[in-house]
């Protein structure tokens, strides 16, 4: 049997196979080379699908790692370059030693799988799989019209990336190189360079990357990470100038160019029972620096062992919540994504701080996931932490265990300040006025924009004057029947509440309002003395008996039960608003949790900015603080012989004003879900 074959002078189709490699570059090269190595081909009927012949070098790989790692044994003989010394700023070197940077040319990856083809007679076809997928009979590839099965089909095709939603982000790292003979010698030749900065950021994160071979010769990279890739005029020119400005006169031997995603996006994926997933396709590339080769060959000795302990190996594939929602590291993929495609003029400080200021054997741990919390801490607070700050607040609302977290540390930072002292004053209402101008009233001055998402100019009248009955009838309620009033503005505020938590828990619609009537409940309850004063004032009623601080139990076993971390943390920053002022206690839930919520949802209902829903709101909001003034005015004078409360007054306001917006807020919580 010839090693090459087509598919129709073999008839592989009619064939069953134990394993068919749907792309046979990197990861299926590692794949084949480790099978080999652990016996597991001898007697494996083996069929690879390429449409490229794999017979040019197309690409090199490099990658650090001890001497004695295993990935520099097995590949040894691959390594046709490494270095033990890291380039710094100026003519400085400093020793990675016992990590060495290795360089494999994909040429010799390649050749050994070629040998291996011959050596076992493998079937080869050199043209595109049209399908991998799988039926009641099992996995297959189709090829040209054709079905082909096996026992494993190892799909490692180019990766389809999906559009970036809310959180993700896909950049690209495009590069091009020169190999270059120079005339002088390169000093230093022991040393790679990692990355120089001292090339114009024309608008993005560039970088040149040196790798010496001898004393002269060199491959030469400028590499850009950001939302457009660098066009070959632009590299060009900016490797002549850097490469005359460091090394002078000089021919170049040899281009390479590429582009690498960085992403932290889903991929489209086939994985079902007896397809396995290898390489970019596996989320094997790290999002924040395009490295992948090392990932590659640990996931090819995992599947090895797994295959020889029989064991299934489609548990190595890898879904888009463990790769990119997993631990602290893809946090910070993603972090410095958004900031290299948002803020690509930041890139230049952030990386420059960090080689200057910290070791590299430090760096590459990192990079290499292996540091523990302390090492990751020491290493950001030698970066500049602005871009970090602003980055981390703009994503406030896409982790969600971020909210809860700094509710919590600000409620400990409010307990501490002490009752009623004029730290926790001024932060307190300061904090709670900034939230009501910024989100608290906003958030219900769009309502006007939630059924069309459009502001219907002809319809406007009409609008208003509803929304005003609506509130004017709330607000004759409280002056006529006060108990009455009340009871129905628990009831529908609880609703609401519930309605804007339960959709981020994912609770059923009753879940989410026993969670409303709980929590209002319990901020009640837990002040009932203050609670009542106000009450009282409002119209002469009162809530009737105190909740305990642990009323909340059950919802923490809730939280814990189904592992929801946001959950959890906003349990305990509610159990320690308990300890607060009523007022400051409320305006921690209203601002910080309900109104933020609410916005949220606004947000991805109308689908705009944060500052087009605000600027939209300006009317609105406007219009409810003169209505508020009017209010604090009025509503005394109804009550002529009774000492009004204005905290009371500001209640029966918001009572008022809340709900026609409860019942326009319907449209969102209708909608989604
Ligand atoms: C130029 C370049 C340099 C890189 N250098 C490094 C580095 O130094 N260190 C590092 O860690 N990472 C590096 N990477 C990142 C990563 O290691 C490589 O992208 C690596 O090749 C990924 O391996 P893979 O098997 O997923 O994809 P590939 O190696 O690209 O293999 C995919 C194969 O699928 C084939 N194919 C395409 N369509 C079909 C189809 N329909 N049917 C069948 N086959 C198909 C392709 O021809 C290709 O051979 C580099 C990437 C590039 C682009």
């Amino acid at each position: 049997m010839q090693a090459t074959q087509t598919i129709s002078e073999n008839n592989v189709s009619a064939c069953e196979y134990d394993y068919v490699f749907c792309g046979t570059g990197a990861s299926a090269s590692l794949l084949l080379l480790e099978l080999h190595q652990n016996n597991l081909l001898q007697y494996a009927n083996v069929l690879l699908i390429d449409p490229d012949k794999k017979d040019k070098r197309d690409k090199t790989f490099c990658f650090w790692a001890d001497a004695d790692d295993p990935i520099s044994v097995d590949l040894k003989s691959l390594i046709s370059h490494a270095w033990d010394h890291v380039a710094l700023a100026g003519e400085e070197i400093e020793p990675i030693w016992p990590m060495r940077y290795n360089h494999i040319s994909s040429i010799d990856l390649y050749n050994q799988v070629h040998r291996l083809t011959q050596q076992y007679q493998w079937h080869k076809i050199n043209t595109c799989a049209d399908e991998v997928g799988s039926d009641e009979q099992g996995p297959f590839v189709c090829c040209n019209g054709e079905k082909i099965r096996a026992k494993y089909i190892f799909d490692s095709r180019p990766p389809v990336y999906h559009p970036p939603q809310e959180g993700e982000t896909h950049i690209s790292q495009s590069f091009v190189g020169w190999m270059i003979e120079t005339e002088q010698e390169i000093k230093k030749p022991n040393a790679f360079r990692f990355m120089d900065f001292q090339i114009e950021q024309q608008g993005s994160t560039q970088f040149v990357y040196v790798l010496p071979f001898s004393a002269r010769k060199a491959l030469v990279e400028v590499t850009r990470f950001g939302a457009e890739t660098i066009n070959h005029t632009q590299a060009e020119n900016l490797l002549a100038d850097y490469i005359q400005r460091n090394f002078g006169a000089y021919t170049v031997a040899d281009v390479e160019t590429g582009c690498i995603p960085m992403s932290n996006t889903v991929i489209e994926s086939n994985a079902v029972s007896g397809i396995v997933l290898l390489g970019a396709r596996n989320y094997h590339i790290k999002p924040s620096t395009g490295y992948a080769f090392k990932n590659m060959y640990y996931h090819a000795r995992n599947i090895a062992s797994a295959i020889k302990h029989n064991k299934p190996v489609e548990l190595l594939n890898k879904t888009h919540v463990n790769a990119h929602h997993h631990g602290r590291h893809s946090f910070y993929d993603g972090l410095l994504l958004d900031i290299l495609k948002n803020k690509p003029q930041e890139g230049k400080r952030i990386f420059e701080a960090l080689l200057a200021k910290v070791d590299t054997k430090k760096i590459l741990n990192f990079l290499d996931e292996k540091t523990g919390i302390a090492t990751d801490i020491s290493i950001f607070s030698q970066l500049p932490w602005q871009p970090f700050i602003s980055t981390l607040l703009s994503r406030s609302f896409v982790y969600p265990w971020f909210r809860p977290l700094l509710l919590t540390l600000m409620t400990c930072l409010l307990v501490l300040a002490g009752n009623y002292s004029a730290i926790q004053n001024y932060l307190a209402y300061g904090l709670f006025f900034a939230g009501l101008v910024a989100v608290g009233i906003p958030h219900g001055a769009v309502d006007h924009l939630l059924e069309t998402g459009k502001w219907n100019r002809k319809g406007a009248p009409v609008f208003i004057i509803r929304y005003l009955m609506l509130a004017a009838g709330m607000g004759l309620l409280w002056y006529a029947l006060p108990g009455v009033a009340l009871a129905v503005f628990l009831a529908y505020s609880s609703w609401h509440f519930g309605q804007a938590d339960g959709k981020k828990w994912n609770f059923t619609e009753s879940v989410s309002f026993l969670w409303g009537l709980s929590v209002l409940f319990y901020i009640l309850g837990t002040h009932l003395q203050e609670t009542n004063v106000i009450l009282m004032s409002m119209g002469k009623v009162s809530l009737p008996f105190a909740c305990s601080v642990w009323a909340l139990l059950p919802w923490f076993l809730w939280a814990l039960y189904h592992k929801q971390t946001s959950f959890f943390l906003t349990l305990c920053w509610l159990m320690l608003s308990s300890q607060l002022p009523l007022l400051i206690a409320f305006g921690i839930y209203f601002i910080g949790q309900h109104s933020l919520n609410g916005w949220q949802d606004i947000r991805r209902h109308l689908q705009l900015s944060h500052s087009r829903i605000w600027l939209h709101s300006v009317p609105f909001h406007a219009g409810a603080w003169l209505l508020l003034a009017g209010f604090l005015f009025l509503w005394p004078l109804a009550f002529p012989h009774n000492d009004i409360n204005q905290w009371a007054v500001f209640f029966v306001f918001i009572a008022c004003i809340s709900f026609p917006h409860t019942i326009y807020m319907n449209v969102v919580y209708r909608k989604k879900g």
